[in-house]
């Protein structure tokens, strides 16, 4: 029986358990790495089985390291099953899955950062977007310092329906430190509503699905882990490019405990910041005193309209970058400074 309780067509012959692979291969985690491993088949199962039915789909599996998801993955049926790992040190273990599932993995031995997913899977597993999502589903236990810009860069993808997204609605199913998931599915008004929220609830369905205790980890991290599923939306909820949506809502974000305002303000060169945020949030229909946490998906996506319109009367308005005007006034005080300390010697 498999562990959802159906019976399933495939199943591992026997192997060395995961703690006895780290064992065999001396896989010690390696810290600097934020190398924590999954040894409970029971909850690898229950991870992969956020994922919805695998048998037969294609997967890519990022960070396999000893195995434990990789084994429940194959236990599912599917009927490929890419493996993406970065450390050398984890790619014998993999091998012998590989052997016990034969002609179903492929290993990759390099970064998920640069690895273009957009020809890893066959043709003919390409839907059209507004379809149904493809048979093919991105699974992975991830270290947290790779998993949030990960998602910020597959969101992106999904803007622009490329990478793993050229498939169609490709669905995933990743971990991250639990305050981070929290973030990623805030509604309105929540006190974790950030950034994060608004960038991956205008493009997809978020779903935080369950949290894992940090001790069920080796090396136990200081922090709880929880499983978040993502679903591309079909029609996305702002209908804006991706860099133009992330200025926005960056920008906002910049003093989230102030008034919605003075985010809305950095947008614009100082000469005319006062005239122009006042004439986007009036184009938007934002009430300026709203903080950013209050602020709903479409008031977002009436702001970036806003923006838009405005970038598009005034074409240098979206390479206008803040943090640069704030660098070059610093320049040009100091050179002041040691101007008048020169004039005065
Ligand atoms: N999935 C395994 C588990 O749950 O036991 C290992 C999880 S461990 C937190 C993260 C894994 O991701 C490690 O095997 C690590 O080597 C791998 N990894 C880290 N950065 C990576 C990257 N940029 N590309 C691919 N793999 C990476």
């Amino acid at each position: 029986m498999a562990a959802s309780g159906k019976v399933a067509a495939f199943r591992l012959p026997p192997l060395p358990t995961v703690k006895e692979i780290i064992k065999l291969f001396n896989l010690r985690a390696q810290k600097q790495l934020s190398q924590n491993f999954l040894l409970d088949l029971r909850l690898t199962d229950k991870i992969a089985r956020q994922a919805g039915k695998l048998k037969d789909s294609h997967v890519c599996e990022v960070g396999p390291g000893p195995g434990g998801i990789t084994r429940s993955i194959l236990n599912a049926d599917v009927a490929q099953l890419l493996l993406v790992e970065k450390d050398t040190r984890f790619i014998p273990g993999l091998q012998m899955l590989s052997e016990a599932a034969p002609g179903k993995v492929h290993i990759v031995h390099g970064d998920i950062l640069t690895y273009k997913m957009e020809r890893a899977f066959p043709k003919h597993l390409q839907k059209k977007w507004e379809d149904d999502p493809p048979n093919v589903h991105i699974i992975g236990n991830l270290p947290f310092s790779v998993s949030t810009p990960l998602i910020i860069r597959w969101l992106e993808n999904v803007s622009n329906r490329d990478g793993p997204f050229v498939y169609g609605r490709t669905q995933m199913t990743l971990t991250f430190q639990k305050e981070v998931a929290e973030r990623l599915t805030a509604t309105t008004g929540s006190k974790q509503r950030s950034r994060l929220s608004i960038m991956a609830q205008y493009l997809c369905t978020v779903q935080n699905r369950f949290t894992i205790p940090g001790r069920a980890f080796v090396p136990k991290p200081e922090v709880d882990v929880s499983v978040v599923h993502f679903t591309p939306l079909v029609q996305p909820k702002i209908q804006q490019p991706f860099k133009l949506v992330e200025k926005v809502v960056k920008s906002v974000f910049q003093f989230r405990r102030k008034y919605c305002w003075r985010g809305v303000e950095i947008l614009f060169p100082e000469a005319e910041r006062l005239e122009k945020s006042e004439q986007m949030l009036m184009l938007a229909d934002v009430d300026p005193t709203l903080r950013p946490a209050q602020l709903s998906i479409l008031h977002f996506k009436n702001l970036c309209n806003a923006y838009r319109k405005m970038c598009d009367e005034d074409a240098s308005l979206f390479s206008y970058n803040y943090r640069e005007e704030l660098k070059q006034k610093k320049r040009t005080r100091k050179k002041g400074h040691l101007e008048q300390s020169e004039r005065e010697d």
